[in-house]
């Protein structure tokens, strides 16, 4: 059975012998030594100025928008994964569902101008695929009207705009380090800012608001454990490896499937972490056929992302505010699989269903 991610588990003896270290230590969490090597490790290699480990990706968005001190309502992607809206809803804050653009899947920029007035106090645009939002223009709009971003990077870990890391774009950026994202430590997630305040109030909402045995401000218990952070630091010693097997994999399916499906325009000066393999097909019966024909031979895409988030009851307030093409591309997008252990010969075969699916109608 081929799903459409697989966790990368790093070498079992290495983490089993941190696992250990960790035990007889004693120190199972509150930034422990693990913890601390994990961040510093993380700011090198991502070329960015604060890390703030989390307990997952949405905890990491919700620590965003607490301490931005975000009111009213928020503008956002509809075409996302759940997290990017429901962290939103669950801080009490309204989720606005902005569309994207055809080609990039990112929010669209000249929306975002068109769709503020007074309750919105912030973006939070996502990075969809790694693919980077339009970032200048997004910054800009923000400065110029005065709201937030909060760029979910999810998908953007060491993606880079102009040879730096597009996480230093925005107030703050979040990461998601769940055991199927590119880089992972089981559960966990991450804040990157370039703002040193920012990074300050983060830390001290992750931890009961506490501060030097001070109670500073409200907060919660959004950390990390030690165990996680040690598998974080196993995984990042391969980091290199994850992403040479994704770029072959990768470049293997856009070879072999280009000018049969459409595949997602990445902004230019962008690089690419391979982190997923889209596939934008003519309608939804040819997706339909072709996640069929895959799920026949044990093969089992995704439908990344639907259904698109404005149709989802919980999460959407304004009814009114339809989002067409994210409607529509959810309708008929793929995501294939894509991870290190995935072989060639079952890349080749999952093309060749592909193509064999399209070709017959
Ligand atoms: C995975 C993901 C999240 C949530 O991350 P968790 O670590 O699972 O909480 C948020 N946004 C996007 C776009 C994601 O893909």
């Amino acid at each position: 059975m081929i799903k459409v991610t697989k966790p990368y588990i790093p070498n079992i003896k290495k983490y089993q012998s941190l696992v250990e270290h960790i035990l007889k230590s004693g120190q199972l969490t509150n930034d422990g030594p693990f913890c601390v090597e994990l961040e510093d490790r993380l700011k090198e290699f991502l070329g960015v100025r604060n890390v703030i480990l989390v307990s997952n990706g949405t905890t990491a968005l919700q620590s965003c928008y607490v301490a931005l001190g975000l009111q009213g309502g928020v503008l956002t992607s509809p075409f996302s994964f759940v997290a990017t809206a429901s962290s939103i809803k669950w801080q009490g804050l309204e989720p606005h569902f902005i569309d994207i653009e055809e080609g990039s899947l990112n929010i669209n920029p000249s929306l975002i101008k068109r769709n503020l007035n007074s309750s919105i106090s912030a973006v939070v645009p996502v990075h969809v695929y790694g693919n980077p939002c339009s970032i200048e223009d997004i910054d800009k709009i923000a400065q110029e009207e005065r709201i937030r971003v909060i760029y979910d990077a999810a998908h953007a870990f060491g993606v880079n705009y102009n040879g730096k890391s597009i996480l230093r774009y925005g107030d703050a950026s979040t990461l998601s380090f769940h055991a199927t994202k590119l880089f992972h430590t089981m559960e966990g997630g991450a804040i990157v800012t370039e703002n040193d305040d920012l990074a300050k109030a983060i830390r001290e909402i992750k931890n009961f608001g506490i501060e030097d045995y001070e109670i500073k401000r409200l907060g919660v218990n959004f950390k990390m454990s030690e165990m996680h952070a040690a598998m974080g630091v196993c995984v990042l010693d391969d980091i290199n490896l994850i992403l040479e097997k994704r770029e072959e994999i990768w470049s293997k399916y856009k070879t072999s499937l280009q000018g049969y499906l459409e595949l997602q325009e990445r902004l230019k000066g962008s690089s690419n972490n391979y982190s997923y393999f889209p596939c934008v097909f003519k309608n939804k019966r040819e997706m339909q056929r072709v996640n069929d024909a895959l799920e026949n031979e044990k093969i089992f895409p995704r439908r990344y992302f639907s259904p698109s988030l404005d149709t989802v009851e919980a999460l959407s307030g304004l009814k009114k505010r339809k989002t067409p093409v994210s409607r529509d591309i959810s309708d008929r997008v793929l995501c294939l699989p894509i991870y290190p252990e995935l072989a060639l010969e079952d890349v080749d075969r999952i093309i060749n269903i592909i193509k064999q699916s399209l070709l017959t109608v």
